[in-house]
């Protein structure tokens, strides 16, 4: 007997490197007409190093220890800012780091624990100081982070009981697929990509600006993905969603059909996605979409 339509383009799918949950959703991947990608560990390669440190004048800490007081609040973080902070730190001294206690992660922000009695925080720097910073004490790291922030780096501020006392610089590298995988969804859903992040506007806009996406919407906590996704839904668009964060994981529950990137991927990321790409190949995620609009065509 011959497999239905749906169900070997499914398998079909799946030797391209996109698993599909169900032959529902191999049906529905055909009928999106919009496209909302996040950035870091999507657009990008998701494995971020950590290229420069800057102390906070005044602070009295060096770049080392402004990095282990960052690694040991990060450790328990499986965000790759995470990652990519406690790798610079055990690279530049690799003595154990000390233990964290009350960690708690803030999704779209960053992270907080108690380290030697000292209360860490670790994340972006306009999210940590609010929209109204303290001008004293938070200018100088601001300014840091603005620099940063304008050579295309992800700024990650550190401050110790709520003193800012550094700023990491971060760099991601694009996937070598982004820009064919950007276009490819592009001309399949007749409509202009849009990047959603959480990341600051100066590093989403030059990345957009490589693969020529217009349609920026930085500066996003999880809660503002849906709303971004809501958005386009009102406006009668069936919206897929590509994204691999915990960040991400309303907004691919929310959209018409969601899929996380697998290799980086978040747990609550898989969970919340209709697929996967599970070799980290995004620009087998257009094949995906013109698999199922064949099969489509073939059972109506
Ligand atoms: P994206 O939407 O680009 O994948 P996220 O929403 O995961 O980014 O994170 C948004 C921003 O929040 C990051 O760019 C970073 O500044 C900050 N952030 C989130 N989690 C962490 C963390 N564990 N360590 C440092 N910064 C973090
Ligand atoms: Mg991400």
């Amino acid at each position: 007997a011959t497999m239905p339509p749906l169900l070997s383009a499914m398998a079909n799918a799946g030797r391209h490197g996109v698993l599909v949950k169900s032959a529902v959703v191999m049906e529905r991947l055909g009928q999106v007409d919009a496209v909302a990608l996040d950035k870091t560990g999507t657009l990008t390669e998701g494995t971020p190093r950590v290229v420069e440190v800057r102390t906070v004048p005044g602070s009295g800490l060096d770049e080392e220890a402004v990095l282990r007081w960052a690694a040991a609040a990060e450790h328990s973080s499986e965000h790759p800012l995470a990652r990519a902070v406690v790798e610079a730190a055990v690279a530049r001294g690799p003595a154990a780091l000390p233990a964290a206690t009350d960690f708690a992660a803030r999704p779209g922000t960053g992270v907080e624990a108690t380290v030697d009695g000292v209360r860490v925080t670790v994340g972006a720097p306009h999210r940590l100081t609010g929209p109204d910073p303290d001008e004293a004490h938070d200018r100088p790291a601001l300014d840091a982070a603005a620099r940063l922030e304008e050579q295309g780096r992800t700024a990650v501020l550190v401050r110790l009981d709520g003193r800012p006392v550094g700023v990491l610089g971060v760099a991601d590298r694009l996937r070598a697929d982004a820009a064919a995988a950007t276009r490819g969804l592009g001309l399949l859903t007749g409509t202009a990509p849009v990047l959603l992040t959480g990341d600051n506007p100066r590093a989403a806009g030059q990345l957009a600006a490589g693969l020529g996406i217009t349609d920026v919407r930085a500066g996003l906590l999880p809660e503002d993905k849906v709303a971004a996704v809501r958005e386009l839904e009102r406006a009668g668009r069936r919206v897929l969603v590509v994204g691999d964060g915990v960040n991400d994981a309303p907004a691919l529950a929310a959209a018409h059909t969601g899929v996380a990137m697998g290799r980086a991927g978040s747990d609550l990321a898989l969970d919340a996605a209709d697929a996967v790409v599970v070799r980290d190949e995004l620009s087998a995620l257009p094949t995906a979409v013109a698999l199922s609009r064949r099969a489509r065509r073939l059972v109506v």
